[in-house]
């Protein structure tokens, strides 16, 4: 049987730390080759090709897309996945801090997508995957700016979804929960106890844990794939329940 993403090309924005990572990691595997656009491009995994490009910048996305365009001669699949944090109430963060996190978060997946569809329009098994957050429909205490940006990116997959479906474009998006990434890390580390906090983070998840990258990267290969041929605009959660459960904490 051959490989699921033989002869496809995907770009994995954000994709040389964490859950970027672990996705082109997995297409990798399934045979895609596979372009990780990410400010540090250094740290993409062995096999994946890393561009420099900032998703907040046009001139930079324009010029990413089209290097691996002149690279491969095609793109498949599109994984919108840089994003940035933010943390506090609305009235912790200035405007310019708002137009910055959705500049990355929101704008980064509309740039990267505008300029990636005439490709993906001549693909026979084009699909885009953006990365939301379990944020984007669960009400959490100092995360206003964060997750109003994933609520947005949850919107605009299904809008996408939407205009982009006939055109033979499927596009999903993916809700982690709180994962354990070179992110998370740095949250941690900058505790007083790392390992205090990272025993009551794990504590704090409805399944005890936090979910892996690798979870994620996988339900994020599923909406790339023709596994998932039948699905559009909907959001997987990979979150131990997080969003619709309503356990107590023991
Ligand atoms: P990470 O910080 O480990 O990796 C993010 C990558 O994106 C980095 O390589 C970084 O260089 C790149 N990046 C940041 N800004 C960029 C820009 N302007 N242009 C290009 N690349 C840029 O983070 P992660 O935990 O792997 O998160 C990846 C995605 O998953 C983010 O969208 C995040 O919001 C989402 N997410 C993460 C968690 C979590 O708990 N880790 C939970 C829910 C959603």
């Amino acid at each position: 049987m051959s490989p699921e993403f033989e002869d496809l090309v995907a770009i994995v924005t954000g994709g040389a730390s964490g859950i970027g990572a672990a996705v082109a990691r997995e297409l990798t595997d399934r045979g895609a080759r596979v372009a990780a656009l990410d400010l540090e491009p250094g740290g993409a995994p062995q096999g994946v090709l890393g561009i420099k490009a900032d998703v907040s910048e046009d001139d930079s996305v324009r010029a990413a897309v089209q290097e691996v365009a002149d690279a491969y001669g095609r793109i498949d699949v599109l994984v919108n996945n840089a994003g940035i944090g933010a943390q506090g109430t609305v009235e912790d963060n200035p405007d310019d801090q708002w137009h910055r996190v959705f500049d990355v978060n929101v704008m980064g997946a509309v740039r990267v997508t505008r300029a990636a569809l005439p490709y993906l329009r001549r693909s026979p098994a084009a699909a885009i995957v953006n990365v939301a957050s379990v944020a984007a429909t669960t009400g959490i205490p100092q995360r206003a700016l964060y997750s109003t940006t994933k609520g947005a990116v949850q919107s605009l997959s299904m809008a996408m979804a939407a205009d982009h479906l006939r055109e033979g474009i499927r596009v999903n998006c993916v809700n982690p929960g709180t994962a354990d990434t070179p992110w998370v890390q740095r949250l941690l580390d900058s505790a007083p106890d790392p390992a205090a906090e990272r025993a009551a983070l794990d504590a704090r998840q409805p399944h005890g844990r936090l979910v892996s990258a690798e979870e994620v990267a996988l339900a994020v290969v599923y909406l790339a794939g023709p596994s998932s041929g039948s699905t559009a605009g909907t959001a997987l959660a990979v979150d131990g329940g997080m969003a619709t459960l309503r356990l107590r904490p023991p």
